[in-house]
């Protein structure tokens, strides 16, 4: 199916699960190689990148800890603002070599805000995976030590993106279509 609506929406087929699973893959051996001999905290950012970390912890063979971080960036559905609350145990990252999984870096602003304030808890170390970015739309530089794809400046959904939390279940990813 080359087109899905979603709510008031219609989306386009942008990129495939196996091209999603190549990218997995390749990233899961570039941690695995990295992280060799060590052990990794793995942040799941909610709730975006749950489909992506599971893929990717499935690949890893270093021990690894699971933790969650939820950050909410208000605004309306389709941009992001800048303002963003962040929620976690943050005391479970002293010491340990974190790993923040995002779904997608946009402006770069949330994962900004992650690494500012995970950084107060004084982590060994932090990286961040990333399955997609778009690097047409930042405001900040952030560094993303492991990167999936880089897309177009578009709205995506799927492999855990939502529209109105909406289209999370979709293995392939799609695009907002122009009306
Ligand atoms: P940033 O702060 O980098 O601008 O945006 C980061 C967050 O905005 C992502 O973690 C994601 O939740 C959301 N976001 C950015 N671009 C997209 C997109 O194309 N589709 C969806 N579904 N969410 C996006
Ligand atoms: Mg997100």
């Amino acid at each position: 199916m080359i087109f899905k609506t979603i709510l008031d929406k219609t989306f386009r087929l942008y990129i495939t699960a196996e091209q999603i699973a190549a990218a997995v893959e390749r990233i899961a051996e570039e941690i695995n190689r990295d992280y060799a001999g060590r052990e990794l905290t793995l942040v799941v950012t909610l709730k975006g990148a749950m489909v992506f970390s599971m893929d990717l912890l499935r690949r890893l063979r270093v021990p690894c800890r699971v933790e969650t971080i939820s950050a909410k960036s208000y605004g309306n559905a389709v941009e992001s603002s800048g303002k963003v609350e962040i929620v976690a145990n943050f005391d479970t990252f002293r010491g340990r070599n974190v790993l923040v999984v995002e779904d997608i870096v946009d402006s770069g602003l949330t994962i900004a805000a992650i690494l500012d304030k995970i950084s107060q808890y004084e982590p060994a170390e932090t990286a961040v995976a990333a399955m997609f970015s778009k690097p047409a739309m930042r405001k900040t530089d952030v560094p993303v030590a492991y990167l999936g794809r880089e897309i177009e400046p578009l709205f995506i959904v799927g492999y855990g993106l939502d529209y109105a939390e909406y289209g999370r279940e979709l293995p392939d990813v799609y695009q907002l279509a122009d009306t």
